[in-house]
């Protein structure tokens, strides 16, 4: 049933399911796989830190946490290595499994986005999910090494900050190629 890594499951049995009660944990979580976007992501066996702090509320148990990680990707201009530090705080409520009796909604309940719920599994809370959407959303789809990036010349591949301001490529331009042969043309034109 349960497809999900088992690295992104936190064990809050030591959390008295008494509302008001609390309790603090710190989670290292060495990734299996890379968690971010195509060009830019946190890397597998890249380590997450979560510092996390746990509720108990009536519902179930409210996780307040900070995310620490670092993503590596490529400039999207000029190649060059790109790394962000990922710094973010996340919110969740996470609801006791619901027992047979309280799964009987109402229609309008029905049309809610009920899979957006996350349920505690047990003693366990998934951390997966909310990890992972907070790191994506943090990462952007087009990394680059600085606003600025110029990118390369397209013909040497080069940085365009490290050539010359008057740096070109000697290349027949389409054009002249295209005056030349009107000009071997012009004779047979004339007679
Ligand atoms: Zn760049
Ligand atoms: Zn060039």
């Amino acid at each position: 049933m349960s497809r999900l890594p088992e690295i992104f499951k936190l064990n809050t049995y030591e959390l008295p399911r008494r509302a008001g009660e609390m309790k603090e944990y710190e989670l290292d979580i060495e990734l299996l796989e890379k968690v971010g976007v195509e060009l830019i992501a946190v890397q597998a066996g890249e380590i997450i830190e979560v510092d996390a702090r746990l509720e108990s509320v009536t519902e179930g148990v409210l996780l307040s946490a900070e995310i620490f990680a670092v993503a590596t990707g490529e400039c999207i201009r000029c190649l060059d290595p790109v790394e962000i530090e990922i710094e973010r705080r996340i919110q969740e409520l996470y609801l006791y499994e619901q027992k047979p009796e309280r799964k009987k909604r109402t229609p309008v309940q029905d049309d809610l986005d009920i899979e957006d719920e996350l349920l505690l599994e047990g003693d366990y809370m998934n951390l997966e999910s909310p990890i992972r959407d907070a790191i994506c959303l943090t990462l952007p789809i087009n990394p680059l090494c600085s606003d600025d990036c110029q990118g390369l010349c397209p013909d040497c591949g080069l940085k365009w900050v490290d050539l010359s301001d008057d740096h070109v490529h000697e290349t027949i331009d389409a054009r002249w190629a295209g005056l030349a042969d009107v000009a071997t043309e012009e004779p047979d034109f004339k007679n």
